[in-house]
């Protein structure tokens, strides 16, 4: 059932299947040859649900942590104040790590955490979003595996959320307040 302000659903349950399903495997070809387990970091609170069902499709030994980073606070605009609220156990250094995000947006946030976790030398890093919004870069940050570009609004669902509600919604919608 579509829920009150979301004025539209964007990538239905189906589609977000499909996509975690292709992402995994483009992740399972590109590390076909590690040394070590990959070292798959979610930021959390977002990508929860995508990491869930991303390392399930994800055919290669694999160890999960996580960070929480703040950025947004309870708005809808980016604050551009990255904080690194919670890091992660595991020593990256000498390790393949693969980042996973829920959207990127104006790319602060992943370019912040990608230079924290490159000066700890690990032997590889790549990054993965679900969502890409494009049209409302400003950090310069490369996005080694893209789930779908979307236009910029402000969307929920799928682990997303507003003020930490809508979380749960199986869909992705954009939320109109
Ligand atoms: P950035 O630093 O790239 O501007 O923002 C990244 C973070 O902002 C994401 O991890 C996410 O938490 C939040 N964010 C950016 N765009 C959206 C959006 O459309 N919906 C929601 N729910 N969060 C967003």
């Amino acid at each position: 059932m579509q829920q009150p302000n979301i004025t539209q659903i964007l990538i239905s349950e189906d589609e977000i299947q499909q996509i975690v399903q292709r992402m995994g495997a483009e992740i399972t070809t590109h590390y076909s040859s590690l040394e070590k387990e990959l070292i798959v970091i979610g930021l959390l609170r977002g990508s929860f649900i995508f990491m869930a069902d991303l390392i399930r499709e994800i055919q290669a030994p694999l160890v999960v942590d996580f960070m929480t980073v703040s950025s947004y606070g309870d708005g809808t605009v980016s604050s551009g104040d990255v904080k690194i609220v919670m890091d992660v156990d595991s020593s990256l250094e000498g390790r393949d790590v693969l980042l996973v995000e829920d959207i990127v947006d104006t790319g602060r946030t992943f370019a912040k955490v990608v230079r924290m976790i490159n000066n700890r030398k690990p032997r590889s890093l790549k990054t993965c979003t679900f969502l890409n919004k494009p049209s409302a870069r400003i950090s310069d940050v490369q996005v080694d595996f893209c789930g779908k570009d979307i236009p910029d609004e402000f969307v929920v669902g799928y682990g997303l959320d507003y003020s930490q509600r809508y979380r749960e919604l199986p869909y992705v919608g954009i939320l109109q307040l």
